[in-house]
């Protein structure tokens, strides 16, 4: 047994799965995930002391690369004067500032230590503000884990969700309807049938858990028109694609002011950091403001804000974007490219830093649609660029990840391997 075997059994032993959080487990793709021990730039290293070059990048929270000197240095800074307080600083007030700067719609925030939290208190807000209980969710959208949005649809376009966790009670989905995404009839038909009982409507504007999937223009434009002709507050989850799409998130492509917004992964540079924001008087409506309960021991952590607020500078330097775009842009036209060259059905795409992978001939457009894509053949092609010294995510339904310190060297080298496991797999 090599290195990560032998932690995978041991770890095993003591936490389930052998994992944290469910997918690190390998548990679609099959084999050892693998155990990492340092990660720097583009590259981790597990416990065999083999490197890959990363494609997932903390699940999208390492848009400057992993271990950046800046980050490191600002992080270490901060912990030299103290670890945790559990009282305000100055630190929080400059990011939620900053926040509130590059997300216009943002006008006041809470900062919070994971996305589950930012979208949990976002739907509670919601709620609040609008004395309504009914929310609505799309079909393969994630926003983590709390009870209310675990949720998978009902067999009929309008049925309510059950719950897709063992868990939760369906007395608390039965306020969530599900409806397919980029669907615009069914939103129409959701908004006839309970007219003044929608509270608000949650939505990844371009979707990074059944890979990535865009909103169409027309089905988000719908979207904002509907929820303001309803009262209903329209929230635009942004914890994977804010400061990742483009600086100013998917709602600054979309040229679409939502009501509230929620962030993570980037704002933390690969530590705890996660916001919800919004509208003045829904914010005003979290205590001890108003009456919707939210509190967090670790919010606002001042390590942890360090670190975000120095990503946050390092993101606004010119051309940061463009880089960014253009090297995840080579990466999916690159493999493309090959894919077709060995004859398999493959396409992807890209929006800023963040990229989709699929093994069929056509874009999807919603989960039923992305269900399509060839589970097999990518697995295969995982393993084979696993084999090879590239880490992709170890799922089918996950985006990927470019960071700045993927040079368009290792891009090529991406592809020049890639049209190699192309070979093997098809
Ligand atoms: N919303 C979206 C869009 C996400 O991608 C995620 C996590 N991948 C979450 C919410 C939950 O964030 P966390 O894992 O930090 O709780």
């Amino acid at each position: 047994m090599n290195h990560n075997e032998i932690l995978f059994e041991r770890a095993k032993q003591i936490i389930p799965a052998g994992v944290n959080s469910p997918v690190r487990a390998f548990g679609s793709v099959g084999g050892t995930p693998r155990f990492i021990k340092k990660a720097n730039g583009a590259f981790v290293w597990d416990e065999n002391n083999t490197r890959y070059i990363d494609y997932v990048g903390s699940w999208g929270t390492g848009i400057v690369g992993h271990a950046h000197p800046e980050v490191v240095e600002a992080v270490r800074e901060a912990a030299l004067n103290g670890l945790s307080f559990g009282a305000p600083t100055e630190a929080e007030i400059i990011i939620a500032e900053e926040i509130a700067k590059i997300v216009p719609s943002v006008k006041r925030l809470r900062l919070v230590s994971s996305g589950t939290e930012a979208t949990m208190t976002a739907i509670r807000l919601a709620r609040g503000y609008t004395q309504r209980n009914k929310i609505i969710k799309f079909e393969g959208c994630y926003h983590g884990h709390s009870d209310s949005l675990l949720v998978k649809a009902g067999s009929g376009l309008l049925t309510f969700g059950n719950p897709s966790s063992a868990g939760v009670p369906s007395d608390i989905t039965q306020h969530t309807i599900v409806l397919p995404y980029n669907d615009i009839n069914a939103l129409e038909q959701a908004f006839d049938e309970y007219p003044e009982q929608i509270a608000g409507v949650i939505l990844e504007p371009i979707a990074g858990n059944m890979n990535l999937v865009r909103a169409s223009n027309e089905f988000v434009q719908t979207l904002r028109q509907i929820t303001e002709q309803h009262g209903t507050v329209l929230i635009y989850d942004e914890v994977m694609t804010g400061f990742r799409v483009a600086l100013g998130g998917a709602q600054s492509l979309h040229g679409i002011i939502p009501d509230m917004t929620t962030m993570g992964k980037v704002i933390g540079g690969g530590m705890p950091v996660a916001a919800v924001g919004g509208k003045k008087e829904i914010m005003d409506c979290i205590s001890p403001l108003g009456g919707v309960y939210q509190a967090g021991t670790l919010s606002g952590n001042p390590v942890a804000v360090a670190a975000g607020l120095k990503t946050l500078e390092i993101i606004q330097r010119p051309n940061f974007y463009e880089n960014l775009s253009a090297r995840t842009s080579q990466l999916v036209q690159g493999l493309s490219q090959a894919a077709q060259q060995a004859g398999l059905a493959f396409c992807a795409d890209s929006v800023g830093g963040m990229f989709g992978l699929y093994f069929m001939n056509t874009l999807p457009k919603t989960y039923a649609d992305m269900s399509a894509s060839d589970a097999t053949r990518f697995k295969a092609f995982f393993h084979a660029m696993l084999d090879k010294g590239v880490a992709f995510a170890p799922s089918g339904f996950e985006a990927g990840f470019v960071s700045a310190a993927h040079t368009f060297e290792l891009i090529d080298e991406t592809i020049e391997l890639a049209k190699q496991a192309f070979s093997i797999i098809k």
